[in-house]
């Protein structure tokens, strides 16, 4: 694999990695709500729902003919919230009981929120396929033409190097909370010294990146 594209590979794992470590912080908080003992398997869980919608279309996306990835607006069937949240939360509860079943709906919930327009990034139709309208909670239903994923300089390839190889507002604000996130999750569920190291690694991680990327 080239450089490039490695990067852009890592790039967007950046991009995902703050839905993964909400997930794995959702799953201790739920874990402790609920009385359920919750191991390092349990965090790993739920980063995984928390990529969910995403993990569909990543997966899909090898199947082309052509391996590589578009945006897509977020307008195909795994980021029809309300439907998704619905069949995953019914099916883990069915398959795992009632922790699954509220951790699904939570980290589904988070995914499809954070796809939402927050400052540089997304747009999604919430009530897609009831309303093809892009819908944040602050200003309501909007032309989903007007949100950042539609700008022609915000298409995948340019929107991951332009706001998460390098540092910017989006990288910056979701690396501290992702690394928080996760640093709090691992000190609930491992120990405060593997949460610092946690820590100290996705940083370290991040600024070599950055650091490769300029280069
Ligand atoms: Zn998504």
């Amino acid at each position: 694999m080239d450089r490039k594209k490695l990067l852009f590979l890592i790039g967007t794992a950046m991009a995902a990695f703050l839905d993964f470590s909400v997930g794995a912080l959702l799953a201790t908080i739920v874990g402790s709500v609920m009385g359920e003992p919750v191991n390092i398997w349990h965090l790993i869980a739920g980063g995984i729902l928390a990529l969910l919608p995403d993990i569909t279309q990543i997966t899909m996306s090898c199947f082309k003919k052509k391996q590589i990835f578009i945006s897509d607006h977020h307008e195909t069937f795994d980021h029809w919230p309300i439907l998704m949240i619905t069949i995953w939360t019914v099916l883990l509860f069915i398959v795992g009981g009632r922790y699954w079943g509220v951790l699904t709906f939570l980290c589904m919930f988070f995914h499809y929120n954070h796809d939402m327009e927050i400052g540089n990034n997304g747009g999604i139709a919430f009530f897609a396929p009831f309303k093809w309208e892009f819908f944040t909670w602050f200003k309501g239903f909007y032309d989903p033409e007007t949100s950042p994923i539609y700008r022609p300089e915000n298409i995948l390839g340019t929107w991951v190097w332009e706001n998460w190889l390098k540092p910017s507002t989006l990288s910056l604000i979701e690396i501290s909370l992702g690394s928080a996130a996760l640093a709090i999750a691992t000190s609930m569920v491992v120990n405060y010294r593997v949460s610092i190291l946690l820590f100290a690694f996705c940083w370290i991680g991040t600024i070599l990146v950055w650091r490769e990327a300029r280069s």
